[in-house]
């Protein structure tokens, strides 16, 4: 460890000794003397070379990877400091940023990996020097992940990996991907599944992009010919890779299930409709009432899910219904706002209208894809459905 390193460490162990009241006001203190006004938009989501500097940023001033334990290098905070962590972000309005290799690969590294693997990858992770994306999903194998295809064969002291992902996010900003690839017979279809870390720059991988609903290629395709990769790069023992890659989507789960969007959606309706008149108006307000209600106990059953599952405690089915309502709620509250605004939106040209305007119209389009991605509504549905029904 460098002296800036030594330091930068001391500073983050202070952190999560201090009292909440006292974390809450540095965070936000930090935030406030570092967000410039393109970090201000709740409604999008950072990527790119901007998203890399933000990580790097928050890692050089010690505010990076709030829930890794200390002694792989993140701030160590209680799940109470965590929430406020969030907190903060979310009444400062700070755009959104996702990187799964803090939230999902570290996790796992932290878990199944070798000492190694633990002492290479978990820092590269955290200064960004490697930006990690996941590779599970493919053409006939998003719901139904066990009927994957993509091979990895034994060749030596490598695997020789073959198939193609697809709705593999970031993935033009990656220099690495976690994937599920297929090393083994198998009598159940979740035996016989590896989980491979990948350079995405080994020679064999091409990349294409998918354009959204929104205009945005945050997503696309891989495609692995021949790809050869050192047999180092497996996380866990060969053949049983599907345990770590269930685990891994209980933490996708968790950062999923945040009623984070549905409040922004539900704050951007109420602003709108006082801007447009509307907010008195009885079937509109009985409206907002009941989404209000039911903001409540998404939030409640986050807080409670997430503080028992920090603290340990086995959960299943119960992240399943985190995700269903939130993402649910949230959808249901931008097609809502759509409707009853959009007739208004003509009419009305002053600046900060417009701007708010285009940002509902922003997070509705990125409201659609929630109940699919991390696993779809239907499928929810039934993981809840076969544990309350033990079937
Ligand atoms: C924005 C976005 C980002 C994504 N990012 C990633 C990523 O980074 N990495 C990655 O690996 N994947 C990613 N995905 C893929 C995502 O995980 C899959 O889209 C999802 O699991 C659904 O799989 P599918 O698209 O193959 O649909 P299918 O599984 O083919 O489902 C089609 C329809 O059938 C329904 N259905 C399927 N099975 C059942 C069942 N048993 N009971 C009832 N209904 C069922 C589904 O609910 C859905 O309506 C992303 C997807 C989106 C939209």
């Amino acid at each position: 460890m460098n002296r800036l390193e030594e330091i930068s460490a001391s500073v983050v162990a202070h952190r999560s000794e201090l009292a909440d009241a006292e974390f809450r006001a540095a965070w936000r203190a930090w935030l406030e003397e570092h967000c410039d006004v393109q970090m201000l938009r709740p409604a999008r989501r950072l990527a790119g070379a901007p998203l890399k500097a933000w990580l790097r940023k928050l890692n050089v001033h010690g505010w990076r990877a709030p829930g890794w334990p200390r002694e792989h290098g993140g701030m160590g905070l209680s799940f109470a400091k965590q929430l406020i962590y969030r907190e903060e972000l979310e009444r400062l309005g700070v755009t959104r940023w996702l990187d799964l290799g803090e939230t999902l690969l570290g996790p796992m590294l932290m878990r199944h990996g070798t000492q190694e693997q633990k002492a290479t990858l978990l820092p590269r992770i955290l200064d960004c020097s490697d930006f990690w994306c996941q590779g599970y999903s493919e053409p006939n194998a998003g719901s139904d992940l066990a009927s994957l295809r993509t091979t990895a064969v034994r060749d030596g002291d490598d695997f020789i990996v073959n198939g193609q992902k697809i709705w593999t996010t970031f993935v033009q900003d990656a220099t690495h991907i976690f994937t599920l690839v297929r090393t083994g017979r198998y009598e159940r279809r979740q035996q016989g599944i590896s989980f491979l870390l990948i350079d995405i720059e080994t020679p064999g991988i091409t990349r294409r992009g998918i354009r959204n609903i929104a205009g945005d290629s945050e997503f696309g395709e891989v495609f692995f010919d021949d790809v050869r990769v050192p047999s180092s790069q497996l996380l866990g023992t060969l053949d049983e890779g599907w345990t770590i890659a269930k685990s891994l989507l209980e933490f996708e789960r968790t950062s999923i299930g945040s009623p984070f969007l549905a409040d922004l959606a539900l704050k951007m309706l109420n602003s709108l409709a006082e801007r447009c008149g509307i907010a008195d108006d009885p079937v509109f307000a009985a409206r907002m009432k009941g989404f209000a209600s039911e903001l409540d106990v998404a939030r409640l059953l986050y807080a409670d899910l997430c503080g028992r599952f920090v603290a340990g405690e086995k959960l299943d089915s119960e992240f399943s219904m985190m995700k269903l309502v939130s993402t649910e709620l949230f959808q249901r509250t931008a097609e809502y706002a759509v409707e009853v605004l959009t007739p208004y939106q003509a009419g009305h040209h002053d600046q900060p209208t417009r701007v708010l305007f285009e940002e509902l119209n922003h997070l509705y389009l990125i409201s659609r894809p929630v109940t699919i991605f991390g696993g779809t509504s239907e499928v929810q549905r039934d993981i809840i459905s076969r544990s309350l029904l033990a079937v």
